[in-house]
């Protein structure tokens, strides 16, 4: 066995005890596999052992992998901040985006969206925890970009995404992911339902998962410590 075969594993069954405890079945989160800066033959051995979902920040980075990896049935996930004059690059080869945080950008993506793919999968990421470095729509806003990107027709919201600050008390990873799940329920009620909730990384995803998460994103406990910020 490979080491991210193994590693795969072990968050595999972290996935499935944080269910347990929160009284959740495990087939309900997703696992993406956080691949930025790692190379493509991390992917492909990923793939072997099972995984199917990878997630890349970084635009031209991605794509070169979504090209190189064509061949493979993958589903690529775009998590990273969005540039506007990354937005075509995204549309046409992501199936997925999660940090949709402007109506601008969401704009740019739907008028980039190629007629013969399926819409592009939407979160709008939410900026939970208030720091101002933080990307991300603030929570009084939501609603309104919401209802704005849900008008869009080569677009699908989905769900929301969040990254909230790192902490190691649990009980605080909790409260932020809570707000996350709140914002959700209040937009149910505001007719806007979702299915999706993108949150939880290496090191919360227990967290995230005891606060409803559907999809985790999960890089260093898969591939290892990354070297470069940004490749
Ligand atoms: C890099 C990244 C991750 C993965 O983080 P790890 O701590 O390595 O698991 C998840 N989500 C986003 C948006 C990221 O940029």
């Amino acid at each position: 066995m490979t080491i991210i075969a193994f590693q795969l594993q072990a968050v595999r069954s972290r996935i499935e005890r944080a269910a347990r405890e929160a009284h959740r079945t495990a087939s309900e989160i997703a696992l993406l596999a956080v691949s930025k800066t790692f190379p493509a033959s991390y992917i492909e051995e990923a793939h072997a052992a099972g995984q199917r979902l990878f997630g890349e920040s970084y635009a031209q980075e991605g794509v070169k992998k979504v090209m190189a990896l064509g061949g493979l049935p993958l589903e690529w996930h775009f998590i990273g901040p969005i540039q506007s004059n990354k937005t075509r690059l995204i549309a046409e080869h992501f199936d997925w985006v999660h940090s949709v945080d402007r109506e601008k950008i969401a704009e740019r993506l739907d008028a980039a969206r190629p007629p013969d793919r399926p819409p592009l999968q939407v979160c709008i990421e939410v900026n939970v925890s208030g720091e101002a470095t933080k990307h991300g729509v603030a929570p009084e806003a939501l609603a309104d970009l919401a209802r704005a990107v849900s008008g869009l027709p080569r677009l699908r919201l989905r769900g929301l995404m969040a990254i909230p600050e790192a902490t190691p008390d649990v009980q605080a990873q909790r409260r932020q992911f809570g707000r996350v799940r709140v914002l959700r329920d209040e937009l149910a009620a505001a007719g806007i339902p979702l299915d999706t909730l993108s949150m939880g990384m290496s090191d919360d995803l227990e967290a995230a998962i005891a606060e409803g998460s559907t999809l985790v994103r999960v890089g260093t406990a898969l591939f290892g410590q990354r070297e470069r910020i940004q490749p």
